[in-house]
């Protein structure tokens, strides 16, 4: 029997296991993949209070092993289902269950597809949606980068260090991403940007040879010869394993406030997996401990009762 299982090992579910086992509680995390979540593709993270520069990888590391060695277990399952029985709740997973007092769902979210047809089977062929982890492989190659958040602004800079050429197309006319990173793209001669755009087909045989653009002002068509595209347009969050457990927006975030609280008393949510405004590393970090000791809190009440 377990406190807390906090069911997602990204950084607002390893922030939460290093409040919850500081309060003294026997914290479980379920991770389905590898712990970390969506920072470590990340080359640098300059933007969280307190640390001037660390690469995404070293910042989940560090987080970790300091959730790890305070005492919060780990297993690599995927949790399925939570079962509620008088109170007491049992985590489902692929291999187990397991019974615990309070819940906390941190499942983040996945990178959204452009729903294109041949996307699936090029993805790892031309297709990419991690800069950081295949960008390398593009040295010296014309690529293009689609999105026009912060995502799509660090991934093409990124990528004008190793690629001849980057188109950077995006369906507006402005970016949404930080005025900081849209300056530094600016500057770089090998980033062509291509707005008002969107790409409505990808061409090769085995391999991504080029995509289709279609200008929306124009509906004129352009085909861009390119070896790689990184598809950066967003996130999706995958609670649907969760949905009659608790209630979840029309997108499939799970509704809670700042409190993390959601419909079910004893379930908690953390980070960009629930509504909430703002997605950061920080706001991620401080769903986990605004959860786990909301969840404390709900342990104490419930023990009295
Ligand atoms: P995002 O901010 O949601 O931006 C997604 C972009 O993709 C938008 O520009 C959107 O266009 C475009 N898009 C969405 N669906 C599309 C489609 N079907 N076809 C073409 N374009 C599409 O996503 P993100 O860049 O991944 O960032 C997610 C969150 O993480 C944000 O809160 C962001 O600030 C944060 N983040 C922060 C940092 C940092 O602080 N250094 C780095 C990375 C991410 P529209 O603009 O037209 O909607």
């Amino acid at each position: 029997m377990y406190d807390l299982i906090i069911i997602g090992a990204g950084t607002a579910g390893l922030s939460a296991a290093v409040y919850g086992v500081r309060a003294g509680k026997r914290v479980l995390l379920l991770e389905e993949q590898v712990y970390g979540g969506q920072i470590l593709s990340a080359v640098e993270v300059e933007n969280y209070p307190g640390i001037r520069r660390i690469s995404g990888y070293e910042f989940a590391e560090n987080l970790y092993r300091q959730a790890t060695e305070l005492g919060a277990e780990m297993r690599y399952e995927k949790a399925v289902k939570i079962r509620e029985e008088g109170g007491e709740k049992t985590v489902i997973t692929n291999r187990s269950g397991y019974a615990c007092r309070a819940v906390i769902l941190a499942t983040g979210a996945k990178k959204r597809r452009l729903g294109l047809e041949r996307e699936e089977e090029l993805t790892g062929a031309g297709i990419s949606y991690c800069a950081t982890c295949d960008g390398a492989f593009y040295r010296g190659k014309d690529t293009a980068v689609t999105g026009g958040g912060n995502t799509a602004l660090e991934d093409a800079l990124f990528l004008s260090g190793y690629c001849r050429k980057v188109y950077l197309i995006h369906r507006r006319d402005q970016f949404r991403g930080e005025e900081r990173l849209v300056r530094a793209l600016k500057e770089k001669e090998n980033v062509v940007t291509v707005m008002e755009s969107r790409i409505i087909r990808l061409n090769g045989k085995a391999h991504l040879e080029s995509v289709t653009v279609e200008h929306s002002r124009t509906e004129r068509e352009e085909e861009l010869l390119v070896a790689g595209l990184f598809i950066a347009v967003g996130q999706e969050p995958d609670n649907r394993a969760f949905s009659d457990a608790v209630r979840l927006d029309a997108s499939g975030y799970v509704e809670a406030g700042e409190d993390c609280r959601t419909s079910r008393a004893g379930i908690f949510t953390a980070g960009d997996c629930r509504t909430k405004e703002v997605r950061q590393l920080a706001t991620a970090a401080a769903d986990g401990a605004v959860a786990a000791l909301a969840a404390c809190a709900y342990m104490e009440q419930s023990s009295w009762q």
